[in-house]
């Protein structure tokens, strides 16, 4: 299992984006999101800012999960 480096509880789940297909990292907990397997402090990106760049809205609906990390 993979902790958040962020609140140090949540686990990372791994996730497909219905519409765009790519596939994302985001902790169960705390929303941090992450474009790439290297789940670190230092590459978190902002779970609202990718989702309004990619004008998608803010549901759990527009994910599959695939596994838990
Ligand atoms: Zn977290």
């Amino acid at each position: 299992m993979k902790i958040c480096p962020l609140c140090e509880h949540g686990l990372i789940s791994k996730i497909k984006v219905k519409s765009t297909n790519e596939i994302i990292y985001i902790c169960n907990e705390c929303e941090a999101l992450w474009n790439n397997i290297n789940i670190c402090e230092d590459e978190v990106l902002n779970f609202d800012s990718f989702m309004k760049s990619r004008k998608l809205q803010l549901l759990w609906d527009e994910f599959n999960v695939v596994e838990i990390l």
